[in-house]
């Protein structure tokens, strides 16, 4: 069977790991360092020319291998390197490919976060970002110089939700001989980003794919060569720069991946129930899933079918005021969370202008639609959606947002 035709989910039903002592979840890892019963074995292993022994968990170690197997299974790619954050698989990702004088092409519409290290802290090493809208593909191709050593993007991108289209960039990419590195964290599942050509999938494990709010973590999934050049000992940023992931966290993050599938589903079901339902009353909604999206069509062709359009959707309400109000009038009642971060059971929503996009210049956000009164939603996982609806909607009427 074509390694396509199974789903991510297939991917992740399909492993099969078998525990030290036959346990159905493997024993967890819990050793920094690992013995060895010849010195010789040791010396092979750190000059690299044998593999398959544990060495030191900054390294890897048996726990980060089977979520890392896990996540490279459902990236459709061959390794993964666990990090303690999203941020650290990001940075790590970065400073690994780019050397001072390099440069990176980098969609305007991505986390806060990631816009900050590539502005204010990669310039420290010599290595300039160039800003382009990612779904103008023109735009991207003629910002690429000698220099140009990645396009970096989301798949669907944090908060605005546009859409790349990861086939046509990956083209761009593969004609310069660039690496395309995609932030996946919006749309695990729904979309496959190295399926569609892109070199490296990163994802904050955070939000959806842990999807329990009780840890930060990362991943990166990539090809064996790109994988072992991150870990190598001697030049490897995953080695040197120490961006590792606890085991512990490692094997809860691999329980909590057996379910990713379904809570997809669910929070996309629910996503697209909210987005329409406030459409029709009327409000400025940005969801994937509704017809008026810009990318709408594009991201039926290049999604996986049967995840949905995801569990993220904006809406635009016209003060940062009444926006304020509304979230906390909505924490009262009781429809979820004021807070950042996505991929909870329960909904959370934000205003990304002053919390998560805080970071991009005022300039830059206005260029890209970012207003004072965007709210950015988590649709959390309610079994009965249309009472949550109902909810929200009483409470826009009461602040006479609608
Ligand atoms: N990528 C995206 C799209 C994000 O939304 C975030 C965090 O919000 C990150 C990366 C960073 O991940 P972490 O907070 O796990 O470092």
């Amino acid at each position: 069977m074509s390694k396509y035709k199974k789903t991510p989910a297939d991917n992740i039903q399909d492993l099969q790991f078998f525990g030290e002592f036959g346990g159905v979840n493997p024993s967890i890892a819990d050793s920094s360092t690992f013995t060895y019963l010849a010195g010789k074995t040791m010396g092979d292993v750190f000059e690299g020319t044998r593999e398959g022994c544990y060495l030191y968990s900054r390294h890897t170690n048996p726990s980060t291998s089977y979520l890392g197997k896990a996540l490279a299974e459902m990236e459709y790619l061959k390794g993964a390197i666990l990090s303690a954050s999203g941020m650290g698989a990001i940075t790590n990702t970065l400073l690994q490919i780019c050397n001072s004088g390099d440069e990176i092409i980098s969609s305007r519409t991505i986390y806060g976060g990631t816009y900050a290290f590539m502005k204010n802290y990669l310039p420290k090493f010599n290595i300039k970002t160039t800003y382009v809208n990612i779904t103008i593909l023109d735009e991207i191709e003629s910002s690429i110089t000698k220099k140009t050593k990645v396009i970096y993007c989301e798949t669907m991108s944090n908060p605005l939700l546009e859409i790349a289209d990861i086939k046509k960039i990956s083209l761009i990419a593969k004609k310069y001989n660039i690496k395309l590195v995609v932030d996946n964290t919006f749309t695990p599942m729904i979309f496959s980003p190295a399926k569609m050509g892109a070199n490296i999938v990163i994802h904050s494990l955070t939000k959806f794919i842990n999807g329990s709010s009780d840890t930060v973590g990362g991943v990166i999934c990539s090809n064996e060569e790109f994988i072992s050049d991150m870990i190598d000992v001697n030049s490897g940023s995953a080695m040197l720069l120490g961006p590792v992931m606890d085991s512990m966290r490692a094997a809860s993050i691999l329980k909590n991946i057996r379910t990713l599938h379904l809570r997809i589903k669910k929070h996309s079901n629910n996503a697209q129930y909210l987005s329409e339902k406030l459409q029709d009353d009327g409000i400025k909604v940005i969801y994937p899933g509704l017809k008026n999206h810009p990318q709408h069509e594009l991201i039926k062709k290049n999604m996986n079918k049967g995840f949905g359009f995801g569990g993220m959707f904006v809406i635009d309400i016209p003060t940062k005021e009444k926006a304020n109000k509304l979230m906390e009038k909505m924490q009262k009642e009781n429809v979820g969370y004021l807070a950042v971060s996505l991929g909870f059971y329960k909904t959370l929503f934000c205003a990304p202008k002053s919390s998560t996009s805080s970071e991009i210049s005022e300039t830059e956000q206005k260029n890209m639609g970012l207003s004072d009164g965007l709210i950015r939603f988590s649709v959390g996982l309610d079994d009965n959606i249309e009472r949550t609806y109902k909810v929200i909607k009483k409470c826009m009427k009461e602040l006479k947002i609608i």
